[in-house]
């Protein structure tokens, strides 16, 4: 979204357009944004073989995945209905990887079907794929990031810190052991790191950890270094510099290669980085009032529709788009929905009143996805803008999906 001339527009359509002709609430993702992101990933890369896997699970419109397909990625995925819209919007099976955490075996049996590439985070599948499969299907390991944690002993924190993703480090005798139990090609190895990484220097000594374990895999034809890189949602907080992270890894790994005897392919996954800065949540203040010497600006959505901010104490900047040079004042941002429901705390923003277009921005990357029904509210339209045309890529609830799977039984 961008200020022109006192407008906000998403390409050439102003929010206000918008807003009369799909109403409000609304998300929209801009697809040029989603490309400028895309490009500045690739961008630092010139020597390896870049693989980028669009993590759907931060925006799950089909639309978006499929414009991601155009601009040649794979797909990351964390469930088989993930994988079946992949397939849908033409990703080949090769291209999708299947990443799911705590499943039950039949869904990686079934997701083998589907001919997609298989990512094992836990001793007791990898098991169970060796038993079944043996060297037939090749397959990713996903480690614990924790253990590049370990070696930076003053970022504890700084690869992961949720310790039920992947297999951990002290395991990594009991994988090999596996591996050749069952004869098992393990063809990929997986970290998915995490947004607290904010230096390449800090990144690229964890990719350095990661190296030396792939050294023990002899098999490999990748290393898969996730997603979890941050975009600036211009909250003044650093992030990371993407373009000299892919310029340093691009060395790193180059070198990695020629020690390990074998060009491997280098993989990221990104989600948010990618759709985060391209959406936003178009509001309506339907209500203005004064409560406890807190000015509340009232909108007609609430965390069923973004839940970032009260999970994740999430910022998002927002904007006043009916009245974007007026005086600031300070204001709380809350939902509708009835409970505790904040957007924004004491913001900054231009004088506010009903019936003003309210955006919060960066809305792209696990806002619809983690949309619920909860209130009995419908979730929002979403609009796809593409080469200046605003698209309706999803429809709002109505009151038939909300009651579609009850059963109304006599009591
Ligand atoms: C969620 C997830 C991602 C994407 O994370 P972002 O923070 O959105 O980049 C990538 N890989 C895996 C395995 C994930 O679970």
């Amino acid at each position: 979204m961008k200020l022109e001339n006192n407008v906000y527009k998403i390409q050439d359509t102003t929010v206000k357009e918008l807003a009369e002709k799909f109403g409000t609430p609304l998300y929209v993702y801009d697809a040029e944004v989603i490309k400028e992101h895309l490009d500045r990933f690739r961008q630092g890369f010139n020597s390896v073989d870049l693989k980028v896997k669009y993590a759907c699970k931060a925006l799950t419109n089909m639309s978006v995945m499929k414009y991601l397909l155009k601009q040649g990625t794979g797909l990351d995925t964390v469930s088989l209905s993930e994988i079946q819209m992949g397939l849908t919007v033409g990703y080949q099976p090769s291209d999708i990887v299947f990443t799911p955490n705590c499943v039950d075996f039949s869904e990686i049996e079934e997701a083998v079907e589907l001919g997609v590439k298989i990512n094992i985070e836990n001793l007791s599948n990898l098991e169970k794929f060796g038993k079944k499969y043996g060297g037939a299907v090749p397959l990713c390991i996903r480690l614990n990031p924790q253990i590049a944690a370990q070696s930076n002993t003053d970022k504890v924190d700084w690869w992961h810190k949720q310790s039920k993703f992947g297999i951990s480090l002290d395991q990594i005798e009991t994988v090999k052991a596996l591996e050749s139990k069952y004869d098992m090609h393990i063809d990929g190895i997986h970290i998915h790191s995490s947004s607290v990484i904010m230096s390449p220097e800090i990144f690229i000594n964890g990719a350095k950890a990661v190296f030396d374990i792939a050294m023990q895999f002899e098999k490999l034809d990748f290393i898969d270094f996730g997603g979890g890189i941050k975009v600036d949602v211009g909250d003044g907080n650093e992030v990371i510099d993407v373009v000299e992270l892919g310029k340093q890894l691009d060395v790193e790994f180059t070198a990695f290669c020629e020690k390990y005897g074998r060009r491997l392919q280098l993989w990221f996954e990104p989600g948010r980085f990618l759709v985060g800065n391209a959406g936003s949540l178009i509001t309506t203040c339907v209500v203005r009032k004064r409560n406890g010497g807190s000015e509340f600006v009232g909108v007609d959505s609430g965390f069923n529709q973004l839940i970032r901010p009260m999970m994740y104490g999430a910022y998002h900047e927002i904007v006043n788009a009916s009245n974007p040079n007026g005086a600031k004042e300070k204001y709380t941002v809350v939902g509708n929905i009835c409970e505790i429901d904040n957007f924004a705390v004491d913001r900054m923003l231009p004088e506010t009143k009903e019936g003003d277009l309210i955006v919060l921005k960066s809305a792209g990357a696990y806002g619809y996805s983690m949309a619920s029904n909860y209130n009995s509210r419908f979730r929002p339209v979403e609009v796809f803008v593409v080469d200046g045309q605003a698209h309706l890529v999803r429809k709002r609830d109505n009151y038939e999906d909300l009651v579609r799977n009850q059963i109304l039984i006599d009591v």
